[in-house]
């Protein structure tokens, strides 16, 4: 079953690249593979992914420990400041660096650990009370802060847009977030880069894709529904 939902999600990452004009190799996907355990992770790897994505420090941590080396963590989900020093020089990339006292606290712990840490900002593109993330107007100045922090490096923005029935809802969202990027990329600042777009979920990938995602983050398409209630 696994095998058979990668193979779907992939393919359809494809044709909405090959819809959008974009290579695929632009495109990663990233299997969110939170609450599901460790030995569904393996069979994924051994489909030939390497980067997954989890929303808890102790999870990740826990998961990495049983896991090949080889393994590309995604931070995606919201960052508690005093957990930062677990994760720091292990992680691929950070996905949900959503205030200044974060970044700060990465940057420090990079220092301590002689690492480079690569963020994205997450932005509430949709400006949903109940999400994380910052509001478009406050982003410009959210990066240039944390673009002169030491040994962490801005790589792009992050958004998780609203849960829709009809993803082509989303579209507007991940425009937005293309636009955005573009915007602080002519500020040309230094140590900042707009590459990585971490945006699309189960819901709403291909239109993400279309849009411009760089990094498409799927859980629910590859492993099935999650179970909170254990
Ligand atoms: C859980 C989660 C996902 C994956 O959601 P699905 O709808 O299961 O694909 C993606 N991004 C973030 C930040 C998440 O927390």
């Amino acid at each position: 079953m696994l095998q058979r939902n990668l193979e779907e999600v992939q393919e359809k990452i494809q044709e909405a690249c090959k819809r959008a004009g974009r290579d695929p190799k632009e495109v990663t996907l990233i299997a969110v593979s939170k609450t599901k355990p460790v030995e569904m992770l393996q069979t994924v790897y051994d489909c030939g992914t390497r980067d997954f994505g989890e929303n808890k420090v102790q999870e990740m941590c826990g998961k990495m420990e049983n896991l090949p080396k080889d393994i590309n963590w995604h931070m995606i989900g919201h960052l508690q400041t005093n957990k930062v020093k677990y994760i720091i020089g292990k992680t691929k990339l950070i996905h949900s660096v959503d205030s200044v006292h974060l970044a700060k606290e990465i940057s420090k712990q990079a220092v301590k650990h002689n690492v480079s840490a690569d963020i994205l900002i997450e932005v509430n593109i949709a400006q949903e009370e109940t999400k994380f993330g910052i509001n478009v107007d406050e982003t410009l100045k959210m990066v240039k802060e944390i673009a002169v922090m030491p040994n962490i490096k801005i790589k792009g923005l992050m958004t998780i847009a609203p849960y829709v029935t009809n993803p082509e809802d989303n579209r507007q969202y991940f425009r937005g977030i293309k636009q955005l990027a573009v915007d602080i990329n002519n500020q040309n600042i230094d140590n900042v880069s707009m590459d990585t777009l971490s945006m699309g979920m189960t819901g709403d990938y291909e239109v993400a894709v279309e849009e411009g995602a760089t990094l498409v983050r799927v859980g629910t398409g590859i492993f099935g529904e999650r179970n909170y209630k254990k």
